[in-house]
């Protein structure tokens, strides 16, 4: 993915010369212009520079020097970005914790995703497995931050249990579930944080089903965190296993659109309290 330097000269240290700040509105984090660029000299602000065309005609292109920006921060703001991961905006605030293989497996993790972001695109995306608050929405935010602000990709992040409440409150209001799923179907990235989180009822199952097919028939990339270990990850008899939890249909096409990773740890939220 190639970071986009045009123009940033003109840009102020206010920003970092970034052209963005982000902050939380709502429940969202949401990223707002610099005025270096919102008071943009080329297009005085306006996003657009007015060209002719062979015939004479006027028409309009994004400004050459902020037009990129203003886009690459619409998409951030279009991800749906949890108010408290404001100031995650890169995968490597994401620091490694614990000793040994809880350290490792976590290093590993960290690799990776950071490798993902700088091939982006792949062909497949990963599964964050593991406790909670090993950091495994971190890693997963850090992606998708650097994504949209810097490779401009259309990314959601979608928390599963929001999801559900989120069809619920449709149908109540009288709406399909089309309105809420195709988004989610139609993104160039899906995040799906905390999967196979709830009863696992069969509609729950039955929504996650379409999801996954959709996208899988669609090879578009998916990432999900989950709290369940994969079959050969875990130990059915101490607990259950992400299989048995989402069906092996689900699983099984899981496991070809992801590269599953196991990120071991103590909960990073208790150690922060103690
Ligand atoms: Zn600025
Ligand atoms: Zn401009």
């Amino acid at each position: 993915m190639a970071v986009d330097t045009r123009a940033k000269t003109q840009r102020c240290t206010k920003c970092y010369k970034r052209g963005w700040f982000t902050s939380s509105s709502k429940n969202q984090s949401s990223a707002e212009l610099c005025d270096c660029v919102q008071n943009c000299i080329s297009c005085n602000g306006i996003g657009y520079d007015r060209v002719k065309n062979e015939s004479g005609y006027d028409f309009l292109i994004p400004c050459p020097s902020c037009g990129d920006i203003r886009r690459k921060v619409k998409r951030y703001n279009l991800a749906g970005i949890p108010a408290k991961f404001k100031d995650v905006l890169e995968v490597g605030s994401f620091h490694p914790r614990g000793r040994g293989s809880i350290e490792k497996s976590q290093q590993r993790a960290l690799a990776y995703v950071g490798e993902f972001v700088k091939n982006y695109p792949n062909k497949r995306g990963f599964m964050l497995m593991g406790g909670a608050g090993v950091g495994k929405t971190h890693l997963a935010i850090g992606a998708i931050s650097e994504m949209t602000l810097i490779g401009g990709v259309r990314c959601i992040f979608k928390d599963f249990f929001y999801l559900l409440s989120e069809l619920k409150d449709a149908y109540s209001h009288g709406h399909s579930e089309n309105e809420v799923i195709e988004p989610l179907i139609e993104t160039e990235v899906l995040v799906i944080d905390e999967l196979a989180k709830g009863k696992s009822s069969d509609w729950e199952l039955n929504i996650l089903d379409q999801l996954i097919s959709k996208r899988y028939n669609a090879s578009k990339i998916t990432i999900a965190t989950t709290n369940y270990l994969s079959a050969d990850c875990g130990d059915r008899a101490r607990g259950e296993v992400l299989d048995d939890r989402v069906g092996e249909r689900i699983a099984s096409r899981l496991h070809e659109m992801c590269e599953f990773l196991l990120l071991e740890g103590e909960d990073f939220r208790q150690s922060k309290n103690k």
